[in-house]
């Protein structure tokens, strides 16, 4: 728009090409609403992909949370358990339907949630009487959560967990696609995201009937009659046959995208290896990030801020950003039940995102490296 030629974003959008091909075909046969075979072989596609019996193609990552909270039944009165290491997007659909979020810190490897934290307001929420719904868990800039110990814990107290993987499309687990461990699992396919619709997100589930549900929700709950019959409160949230044109496009590169994206990572560790001040996100055995944004936190006790470094950085015309600010210290959530030991606030303190585009070519790279290098050293 208006930044200069040479301005280096953070993320943005990279086609694959047949993008325009399916959108032709929804022209062609005049099917450029909410339903036609785009958003059918988009929503099947997904599914083959992640390997899933079904999903649904939606507006957004957050009408997806929200529908998956309300296919799991959540609603006044209920709590749920939710990483405080977010975007607002994970919560605001916790009080979308009326329920209450309790906030879980992260633990530092993986920034994502504590398995301790978690068990502690499991055990407290147990003495007072009253488990929570569901566990709300997100997968930071693609990062996996620490799944197994996490699920040890929601099995035993029979709560169901909804995935955030909204960051984290194409990321795995032990070799298994992050969204298809919990109930539910929603991604994203914002401008920004690792692949794109233009706007837009998806539910996924092994349970075909939750689908079948937050699909019919989606589309103003009608009942099943030929006229306007409605007993249940609907949403217009269903995912447009062109958009979901321009999903089926993207999903022909998403292999691609994670490695080229997985590629800026290991690109900038090793051009910046000789800056000591930076701790890089790095994956444990058998974790596998798509790498949608390269974080690193600066080592305690280093002059530099990350806010003087996003300035040093914007003023060479290179686009980065601060991590996420936890819900527990947002205006919005602070009055929320919080457990952990303020992990979060402490990445957010040191932390910073570089650009990180799958199509951010290796000279762009070179100088982001450098502008980074410079910052240290004066
Ligand atoms: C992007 C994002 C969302 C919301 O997705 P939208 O498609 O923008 O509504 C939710 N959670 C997280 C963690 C995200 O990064």
């Amino acid at each position: 728009m208006s930044q200069p030629s040479d301005f280096i974003y953070l993320s943005p959008p990279h086609m694959g090409g047949s993008e325009q091909q399916y959108i032709q075909q929804a022209f062609d046969q005049n099917w450029i609403t909410t339903a036609g075979a785009n958003v059918n072989g988009f929503e099947q596609e997904l599914a083959t992909y992640t390997g899933v019996s079904s999903a649904a193609a939606l507006v957004s990552g957050t009408a997806a949370l929200h529908l998956a909270l309300l296919a799991l039944g959540v609603g006044p009165g209920d709590e749920v358990f939710c990483s405080t290491f977010t975007f607002v997007a994970s919560t605001n659909p916790i009080r979308y339907v009326v329920a209450t979020p309790v906030l879980i810190d992260s633990e530092p490897t993986t920034w994502n949630l504590c398995p301790t934290a978690l068990e502690d307001a499991f055990k407290d929420r147990q003495k007072k009487g009253k488990l929570p719904k569901a566990l709300m868990l997100v997968h930071l800039y693609g990062m996996p959560s620490h799944m197994q110990e996490i699920q040890e814990i929601t099995n035993r107290y029979g709560v169901p967990i909804i995935e955030d993987a909204a960051e984290a499309l194409g990321s795995k687990y032990n070799g298994q696609f992050l969204g298809t461990f919990g109930k539910a699992g929603v991604f994203s396919f914002n401008g920004n995201k690792i692949i794109t619709t233009s706007g837009g997100g998806a539910l996924i589930s092994d349970d075909p009937g939750l689908v079948e549900q937050a699909r019919w929700l989606s589309m103003q709950a009608k009942d099943n009659l030929p006229y306007y019959h409605h007993t249940s409160m609907g949403f217009n949230y269903r995912m447009s046959n062109i958009s979901a044109g321009i999903g089926r496009g993207q999903l022909e590169v998403l292999e691609k995208r994670v490695q080229q994206k997985r590629k800026v990572f290991d690109t900038y560790r090793q051009l910046l290896q000789d800056v000591e001040e930076l701790e890089w996100h790095l994956e444990p055995e058998g974790f596998y990030s798509n790498r949608w944004l390269s974080c690193f936190t600066i080592r305690k006790g280093s002059s530099l801020t990350p806010e003087a470094l996003r300035l040093e950085l914007l003023a060479v015309n290179i686009e980065s950003r601060p991590l996420w600010y936890p819900m527990h210290l947002q205006p919005l959530y602070r009055e929320c039940d919080y457990f952990g030991a303020r992990v979060s606030d402490d990445l957010f303190a040191r932390g910073l995102c570089l650009p990180s585009g799958s199509n951010l070519s290796f000279s762009d790279q070179e100088r982001v490296a450098d502008a980074v290098r410079k910052a240290f050293l004066s």
